[in-house]
């Protein structure tokens, strides 16, 4: 990174709210029990009203925070909205209590149907499926029922006050001008801010520095993996100076841009030897043999949550494959989706 973005933000800063910019803070949301560890939710005062960018879970660890840090920097009285860059509990859990009335709850036009989908269980149920489907056992998938954070930390209502925002559009606070990107791939509605005149991205969990983004199967959004990837190449266009990322650390953006995209060319790579190999997996059996980050000594071991995300990582990158020509699906037995080399 040069040396004038790192002066303007201690990229190893110390656990605490810090001001980046006047009028622009981090906050930082411990998030218990989750291998995330913490979100960085950030706040932008403006004269009448000021804008809070992401909340945490809904869980008291993360509400004490937020408001602890919204008294840091001195903004516990103003009149606030609320900016969800996706619909990922751990980003907007407690929207519906920070947001203060007449406030208005921004979120990108992809995920908004989720603002009422995730609360039906005829959703979920059709999520179940589809994993059923792709081979996960029913018996393994029962046991993940209540353990989903997606389902049971999120706000709690279905707001009327939520306001789809679109790619392109402009949101101005106090003295400062920031364009929402859209960015589909982690999630189908995944948004950045761009703040031209500092030249610094709000990429939320788009680019993290620390993790590789979780990139899985989407309903509304095919081929999430193939989104992504154009995704990337939106942000890098961008003349960014400073990234600041949803959870942990920044770095240099350029580089950990290239990076991801090395790991998800491995990671396609693996996933179309594995169908050479072994014509006829399930994608759950697909995922059984890609190598994954995780402390366990095998697949069995894996904790079951773990499994059910393996397994839509694995779908995306089949569905990668299906999109390039190099992957097939047929029907399998009970209705079972199986992958297939094609091509030569
Ligand atoms: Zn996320």
């Amino acid at each position: 990174m040069n040396p004038a973005v790192q002066s303007l933000y201690d990229v190893h800063a110390p656990y605490g709210v810090v001001e980046i910019l006047p009028g622009i803070f981090r906050l930082p949301i411990p998030l218990p029990r989750n291998p995330l560890r913490e979100l960085n939710a950030y706040l932008i005062r403006g004269r009448e009203r000021s804008l809070l960018i992401d909340t945490g879970f809904r869980l008291p660890e993360c509400r004490q925070a937020l408001q602890e840090g919204l008294r840091a920097a001195g903004a516990e009285k103003d009149p606030l909205d609320v900016f969800l860059t996706h619909i990922h509990t751990d980003h907007t859990g407690l929207a519906s209590e920070v947001v203060r009335p007449g406030g208005a709850l921004y979120l990108g036009e992809g995920d908004f149907p989720f603002t009422h989908q995730a609360y039906e269980d005829a959703y979920w149920a059709g999520i179940d499926q589809r994993f059923l489907r792709e081979g996960f056992p029913v018996e393994e998938l029962k046991a993940t029922r209540g353990t989903n954070p997606a389902r049971n930390l999120g706000p709690t209502l279905d707001l009327p006050n939520y306001r789809m925002v679109k790619d392109g559009e402009v949101l101005t606070v106090g003295d400062y001008t920031l364009r929402v990107i859209a960015t589909p791939g982690h999630t189908p509605g995944q948004l950045c801010l761009w703040l031209e005149a500092a030249g610094i991205l709000f990429t939320a969990d788009h680019v993290l520095f620390d993790i590789t983004p979780n990139i899985t199967m989407w309903p509304n959004l095919p081929n999430a993996l193939g989104r992504y990837l154009e995704s990337l190449e939106k942000v890098r266009a961008l003349p960014v100076k400073l990234a600041l990322p949803g959870h942990r650390h920044t770095g240099d953006l350029e580089a950990r841009i290239q990076a991801l995209f090395t790991h998800h060319r491995n990671r396609v790579g693996e996933t179309l030897a594995i169908v050479q190999r072994e014509p006829g997996l399930t994608a759950y059996q697909v995922a059984s043999r890609m190598t994954w980050d995780i402390k366990a000594d095998s697949w069995e071991a894996f904790p079951l949550n773990q499994k059910w995300f393996a397994t839509g990582e694995a779908l995306a990158h089949l569905e990668y494959l299906m999109e390039a020509g190099q992957v097939a699906r047929e029907a399998g037995p009970e209705g079972s989706a199986r992958y297939v080399p094609q091509g030569k």
